[in-house]
């Protein structure tokens, strides 16, 4: 028995997307529906793969079925394929299961030979029409079937043009036609080394073969390696029997939505020519005109297709984009799918189907992709504006920045205090830039990659930032940056698109999307499918506002550490650091502590009602001090020019400092609850804010939340010996203060060890929050500015890893690590909260990961929370599906 291959359009339905091609299996479907479409038939996928299972040979039996079954078409449409009287002719399209940019382009009136020209020209009496068909088919057939180059048809359109002194292709009487077509059958003959074929079935089967072919051409391979289709999908072949929207003014060919694909508007939308053939539309010779124009010229045919739109929304439960064409009046569907749209219309769509009561609330939480979303929560720039960039770096940390530039973090700080829109340049930042970050619209930097410093720290705030603008000159004496030629003064206005690392001068025009009343309902719909929490990291009350608004349900991780850095603070902290006695470290201690409270209360009052995991200081101390070296070159240049004695025994004093706490390897070093254990006077401190600024709300009448977490907890003794101080302190401030505040204590999860003795840490913890992007780094024992620097793309490249394990959790090791911990720590107490923070926490991958792992929440920085909820309320949904 010989394979069926062949599949008339009435034989197939919408879910035959595999075996027919996306394109097949629609035209089938809407030949069931009873919809206009010109009868056809497509060649499987099957037949691809049994194609290049052979070695490039048509599969045993396909040209016979073939023939066959093109007889059944004939006879359905009353036309003769190579007919010298009414002749069929049919275009050849390829289709596969995802539609693929990369694939062929379709070829239009096959089965055109020197008879059924002229047949043509009889049937329809129009010689000029039957001619310029010709003309078409030996041209798309010559380039597209058999890699003739296009240009050198064009060559030849263009001298028979300028020799009868004409413009316009539709200029041209059926004489020069007739000559450019003989003179493209002798440029077929002379690069092909045979006649332009004139049996339309040999037409038919090299067609095909091209089309199969194609499945294999370069740009459909490099599609399928950026977009992970699998190879050995093939291509089916549709071929489909012509209809002509170039017979004249009561003809023509459109493309249109059932809804508006940019803004998700219920409303017809698209385009229409008239006495127009196949691609003209979008080909941009003549310019279209908007659908309901269509209804002047042609009234029936505009009523009929705008109800055969709504039937085919109601089938496909989805907006559809729809090709059609109008011959004499009578109205065809060349094609329907699924319609691309922007993030914004996939949210209104989604939300309005549920409300016109066609899918169900879940249904619209999976059609829309999280990732997409976040590119709307950044301002972007106004699309219908014209834009000139005078640089590109890379496009380190999405969003539009628009802002007067400076090229210091305290004249970033200073001129945004006067109210201005502030950009930040730097060759690359470093963590004393924090505070200008903070209030800068965005970063534009030198060097540094997508990982530098500025990227990581934009990204985690949710600002634009350009990084490694490699033309970009930084000239701190004139306090001007320049590009080229172009120099600009400090002060003057820049606009920087992370999204795509463009750089402009100027300000540009942007446009920001907010959580608008649809994105809210699918929000909240989200929340309601969700089985996970979404939380939040964030260090300032203004951060944790905003993640507040953007729907965060508490903030997972508070770095304490950024507090320590504003130029007010950084002196104190480095006297409570360099103190040589008991006292003097106290006294500096003591002036932290209302500071920290304040921070404190701030979040915790913001935030209110809801949990605020607060992490003690984490970083081994040396960061809070000065380079080294520009320590030792101030000192250097002191002595040379004999200085201040006192300032130079200053500075010996603390490059000593800087050498004792030097480390060999910082990582790994004195660091996080370490620094406690030799030391507890900072983390008595910081826990004592703490309750300080929780006794505090509690008696305003606030509910705060407060979560005390401990970082690189290795050993059980560690967090039993902190967890002991933590709550004598908590007893004491009840005690001063008279309230009797919630508090609870937990631990991060970020070093194997503790993964492992999970169930003897829990007995000490109230929560863990695995810190992934460290138990990811310790895990692999990567440290990641070394591994994305020096080796991690070579891994990634020759697939030694399947994916950047800082991106997307690694599902392996670092799940089976997680899963350990949560099966000890939950053997030890049944209510032991679970969640990740860090970037992760963002990655809609890893948050199906943690749905799997029962984890109780994720957090990832503010501006990613609505992906969160949405990526958590899939995760869900999914799963319950299973
Ligand atoms: P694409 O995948 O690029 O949309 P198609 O196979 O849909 O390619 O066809 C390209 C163009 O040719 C479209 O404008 C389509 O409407 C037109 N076309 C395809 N088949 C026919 C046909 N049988 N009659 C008239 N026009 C056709
Ligand atoms: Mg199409
Ligand atoms: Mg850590």
């Amino acid at each position: 028995m010989t394979k069926k291959y062949v599949y008339l359009f009435q034989e197939g339905n919408a879910t035959m997307r595999a075996l027919l091609g996306g394109k097949g299996a629609n035209l089938a479907e809407m030949t069931n529906l009873g919809l206009p479409v010109p009868p056809g038939l497509t060649i499987s996928t099957e037949a691809c793969n049994d194609y290049f299972a052979a070695g490039g040979q048509l599969p045993a039996g396909l040209t016979e079925e073939l023939r066959q079954r093109l007889q059944e078409l004939e006879a359905n449409s009353g036309k003769t394929f190579g007919g010298a009287e009414n002749p069929l002719l049919v275009s050849v399209r390829s289709g596969a299961q995802i539609s693929m940019p990369g694939m062929m382009d379709t070829i239009l009136n096959l089965g055109l030979n020197d008879v059924t020209k002229a047949a043509l020209a009889a049937a329809t009496d129009n010689p000029r029409f039957a001619c310029d068909c010709y003309r078409r088919f030996i041209q798309m057939f010559g380039d597209v079937a058999m890699g003739i180059p296009h240009a050198l048809f064009e060559k030849i359109l263009n001298s028979v043009k300028e020799k009868a002194g004409k413009t316009a292709d539709a200029d041209l009487t059926a004489a020069e036609l007739e000559e450019i077509i003989a003179a493209y059958q002798a440029l077929y003959l002379e690069k092909t080394g045979r006649a332009f074929p004139q049996d339309p079935y040999e037409q038919l089967i090299l067609a095909v073969e091209a089309v199969f072919r194609s499945w294999n051409s370069e740009r459909a391979i490099v599609y399928r390696q950026l977009n992970a289709i699998p190879d050995d999908l093939g291509t089916a072949v549709n071929v489909q029997s012509m209809v002509f929207g170039n017979m004249g003014e009561n003809s023509g060919t459109g493309v249109a939505f059932t809804r508006n694909p940019s803004t998700g508007e219920h409303k017809l939308y698209g385009e229409f020519l008239y006495n127009a053939q196949g691609e003209d539309v979008v080909a941009g010779i003549r310019t279209p005109l908007p659908i309901a124009r269509m209804a002047e010229g042609l009234p029936e045919a505009f009523r009929r297709f705008t109800e055969i739109t709504q039937i085919l929304e109601e089938s496909y439960r989805d907006m559809q984009d729809i090709e059609f064409t109008v011959e004499n009046g009578r109205l065809f569907i060349l094609q329907t799918r699924n319609g691309k749209r922007t993030a914004a219309a996939a949210v209104k769509v989604a939300v309005d189907l549920v409300r016109e009561g066609r899918i169900s609330k879940e249904e619209a939480l999976l059609r829309v992709d999280p990732a997409q979303i976040e590119q709307l929560l950044h301002p972007s720039i106004d699309p219908a504006a014209k834009v000139e960039a005078i640089a590109t770096g890379l496009n380190a940390s999405p969003g539009t920045g628009v802002g007067h530039f400076y090229l210091t973090a305290e004249a970033v700080k200073e001129h945004s205090a006067m109210g201005e829109k502030v950009i930040l340049v730097r060759d690359e930042t470093t963590p004393n830039d924090i505070h200008g970050m903070y209030v800068a619209e965005g970063m534009l930097t030198c060097r540094g990659g997508m990982t530098s410093h500025a990227a990581v720290v934009a990204r985690g705030m949710g600002k634009a930032a350009v990084c490694g603008c490699s033309s970009l000159k930084i000239d701190m004496e004139k306090r001007q940056i320049s590009f080229g030629d172009t120099v600009l003064n400090e002060g003057d206005v820049i606009s920087i698109d992370g999204s795509t690392g463009r750089v402009i001068v100027g300000a540009v025009p942007t446009v920001r999307f907010s959580l608008d009343a649809e994105f809210a309902q699918l929000l909240s719909w989200a929340d309601e499918a969700a089985s996970m929490q979404v939380r939040a990291n964030a260090d300032t009350p203004e951060d944790s506002q905003r993640a507040r608004e953007l729907g965060a349900q508490g903030i997972g991780l508070v770095r304490t550490e950024h507090m320590f850095m504003p130029q007010d603070r950084l002196p104190v902290v480095r006297r409570m650091i360099m103190a040589e006695t008991e006292e003097a470290r106290d006294a500096a201690l003591a002036e932290l502590l209302p500071m920290q409270e304040s921070d404190f209360y701030a979040i915790l009052k913001v935030m209110d009602g809801l949990p605020v995991t607060i992490r003690l200081l984490d970083p081994p101390l040396h960061e809070f001090l000065p380079n080294p070296r520009d320590v030792l070159v101030e000192l250097t240049t002191l002595k040379c020019t004999g200085g201040d004695a006192a300032e130079i025994a200053r500075l010996e004093e603390l490059l000593r400092h800087i050498d004792e706490l030097s480390e060999h390897n910082p990582m790994m070093g004195h660091r996080g609850c370490r620094l406690a254990i030799t030391n507890p006077s900072i983390y008595a401190m910081q826990v004592r804010a703490i309750c300080q600024a929780a006794a505090r709300l509690t008696k305003e009448g606030f509910h705060p939340v407060p979560e005390i977490e401990f970082p690189l907890i290795c050993h059980v003794n560690e967090i039993r010996f902190l967890r002991l101080m933590a709550e004598e302190i908590a007893a004491k401030v009840r005690e001063e203060s008279g309230v009797d505040f919630v508090y609870s204590i937990g631990t991060m999860i970020e070093l194997p060890r503790a993964a492992v003795t999970a169930d003897e840490i829990a007995e000490y913890a109230d929560f863990f929050s695995f810190g992934t992007n460290d138990l990811t780094q310790t895990s692999f024992g990567f440290s990641r500015d070394d591994a994305e620097g020096k080796f991690l793309p070579a891994y990634l490249e020759r697939k030694v890893l399947p994916a950047d394990p800082f991106v997307n959790m690694d599902p392996v090791g670092l799940t089976r690590l997680i899963r350990l911990a949560a099966e000890g720590g939950r053997g030890t107490k049944a209510s032991l909260q679970l969640g990740i923070c860090g970037e992760h926490g963002g990655d809609p991958a890893s948050i199906a990961l943690c749905q799997e792992l029962g984890l109780d929440f994720v957090s990832c920085s503010p501006m990613r929370v609505p992906v969160a909820r949405l990526a958590a309320a899939q995760a869900a949904v999914k799963a319950a599906q299973n």
